[in-house]
């Protein structure tokens, strides 16, 4: 720890599956300080074992006023590997304030015997990968970016969400499942069965909270539509939770202070 008198100041960006474990670790340790922030996108988030924020900082300047503000010692990025602008905000924030910054993420999934991938770059490349001719498709994309889908009207979508949504959905034919995950393999494999589902639109996660969709995708042969992962400026990243205490456990280097 730097300052072997004071608890350890974390902030942690989260909304994922891993941030929250990480918070239920670190609710164990006391001698970090953690808070958990969210962008605020879900109504109801699972309110974690430690502080919690909620709601963006401002952007670079505004996340550096925090880190100064709340004299943060150090910050782990658990963002979802999609919440792209955060973790680039975050490395141009942790680098001029100079607080060390890690990323949890877990590697991509990478496409296994029985799956039919088609990998695409982003999400109006996945709307026109479903063709011009009507699909039944499962869209496992959450609730923003429904809107390019719009323009693939032909195709009749299956959503899963969170939360209900508030107003209409800006899709012509859909259906909507309210659910949060983790999700598992048989659940998702009846629920494509039931809506006799043709094809699987999502985002390369990784991990296993979301990975029963693919999986399921896998079981009935259905092709999936991949959208690969945005880049981000490179940044130390681990790919668990252990290896996030490790790191919290030692002192950073004068390479991490930016110094
Ligand atoms: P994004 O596009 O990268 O971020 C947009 C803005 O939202 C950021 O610039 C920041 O606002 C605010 N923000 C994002 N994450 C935040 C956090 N953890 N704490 C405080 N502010 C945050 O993010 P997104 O793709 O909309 O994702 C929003 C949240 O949903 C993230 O927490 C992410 O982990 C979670 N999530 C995203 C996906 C996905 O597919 N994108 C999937 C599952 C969960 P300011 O610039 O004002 O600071």
């Amino acid at each position: 720890m730097p300052r072997s008198d004071q608890p350890l100041r974390l902030l942690i960006l989260g909304g994922t599956a891993d941030a929250n474990r990480l918070a239920a670790a670190i609710a164990a340790e006391p001698r970090i300080d953690a808070v958990l922030s969210f962008a605020g996108r879900t109504e109801a988030p699972k309110l974690p074992p430690i502080l919690s924020r909620i709601g963006g900082f401002g952007g670079v300047a505004g996340l550096v006023d925090y880190l100064r503000a709340e004299r943060i010692d150090r910050v782990v990025d658990a963002t979802h590997p999609f919440a792209a602008q955060m973790s680039r905000n975050a490395v141009e924030a942790c680098a001029a304030a100079r607080v060390p910054l890690l990323a949890l993420e877990r590697a991509p999934w990478q496409a296994q015997r029985g799956d039919c991938w088609t990998e695409v770059d982003d999400l109006p490349a996945a709307a026109a990968a479903l063709g011009a001719a009507p699909r039944r498709v499962f869209l496992g994309i959450g609730r923003q970016n429904l809107d390019l889908f719009a323009k693939a009207p032909q195709h009749s979508y299956l959503v899963r969400l969170v939360d209900p949504p508030r107003g209409r959905l800006p899709l012509q034919q859909v259906e909507i499942v309210i659910a949060r995950g983790p999700f598992d393999r048989a659940s998702d494999r009846a629920l494509l069965e039931a809506h006799r589902v043709d094809i699987v639109v999502a985002k390369n996660a990784g991990g296993d909270a979301a990975v029963a969709k693919i999986e399921a995708a896998r079981d009935l042969g259905l092709p999936v539509v991949m959208v690969r992962r945005p880049a981000i400026p490179p940044r130390r990243t681990v790919s668990s939770v252990a290896e996030v205490m490790d790191w919290l456990a030692h002192d950073s280097t004068p390479t991490e202070r930016g110094v």
